[in-house]
């Protein structure tokens, strides 16, 4: 393997090659929570919870951005995964970099271009306060997955958001997840992510379900599944084409419900207000991003 590609190996467990779990943080440098996760997960796992099927991979995401602590360097990395930017010779931002080394790792090294009996977990947290969801790509096995976790998940997100490494693989037909754990360096949020780690190794049969992480992880599932909605769907999202003239108004949160017309930020000196009633997702409280909030909606109650 190539040296740029085992940068982004944090360790790799299990012997069998029948299936592939492909499990990463730090796709957005800022975003540390997903690999101190995998940093608690892995001794554990090692001494205790044996591997009972296929290799688990631990990966590490945009390498640049993490050691600066950024969400991105230059671009987002999370937007990138496009044909065109995989074939492209003459963009060289790091970033663009990032991508083709981890493309490569997970689809060339890891997955040997076999998508079924690969499965991929990417690991975020955000800059709202509170709130924890799952957002699968566009195909059953991932929504399936998704659904198990028991808490918040969200469909047709993944097809809005261009050049996510999510999407990415979910039309390869990968089982593809975002688990978005909690709040940016919470302590909660490691938690949280952990205990997703342990629940989705279990739900695939990597390890057992009777492993007392997995059933701690589990009851932590639980306890949050039931403050939040649990089946939503999107309805809107606020791209943005330029992050600096964006402000949020303060007190939204993940999950708060908002009314059609309700004023929530300030945009080129112009109000955003709410076009459509519903839940507020991932309101933008930090400095990079691409976008300014979501609406979603539960998904049996769409009617307006
Ligand atoms: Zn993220």
């Amino acid at each position: 393997m190539k040296t740029e590609y085992a940068r982004h190996i944090i360790d790799i467990i299990g012997n069998s090659e029948d299936k592939k779990f492909v499990i990463i943080g730090g796709i957005h440098g800022n975003e540390k929570g997903g690999i101190d996760a995998i940093l608690n997960v892995l001794p554990e796992m090692k001494k205790n919870s044996p591997i009972q099927k296929g290799k688990v991979y631990f990966l590490k995401g945009n390498l640049p951005a993490l050691k600066l602590d950024e969400r991105f360097i230059e671009k987002d990395l999370n937007r990138l995964w496009t044909d065109e930017n995989l074939l492209s010779e003459e963009d060289t931002s790091p970033d663009i970099a990032q991508l083709k080394e981890l493309h490569n790792l997970i689809v060339d090294e890891i997955c040997q271009n076999k998508f079924d009996n690969c499965i991929f977990l990417d690991l975020h947290t955000f800059s709202a306060k509170s709130g924890v969801f799952c957002i699968p790509a566009a195909n059953s096995r991932s929504v399936a997955f998704a659904q198990s976790f028991g808490i918040s998940f969200i469909e047709k997100l993944s097809d809005t958001l261009p050049g996510t490494a999510l999407s990415y693989f979910g039309n390869k037909g990968m089982t593809s997840l975002v688990f978005e754990g909690g709040t940016h360096n919470t302590a909660e949020a490691s938690r949280t992510l952990e205990a997703g780690i342990w629940h989705s190794l279990a739900y695939a049969g990597f390890i057992s379900p009777e492993l007392e992480k997995v059933k701690k992880g589990r009851e932590l599932l639980n306890e949050i599944s039931n403050n939040y909605p649990h089946h939503l769907e999107l309805v809107y999202r606020h791209k943005l084409e330029d992050y600096f003239n964006f402000r949020m108004n303060k007190g939204y949160f993940n999950f708060k419900p908002i009314r059609k017309s309700e004023f929530l930020a300030v945009q080129n000196n112009s109000k955003i207000t709410s076009p459509y009633s519903g839940y507020i997702l991932m309101p933008l409280y930090q400095r990079k991003g691409s976008d300014g909030f979501f609406i979603v909606r539960e998904k049996n109650k769409i009617s307006e």
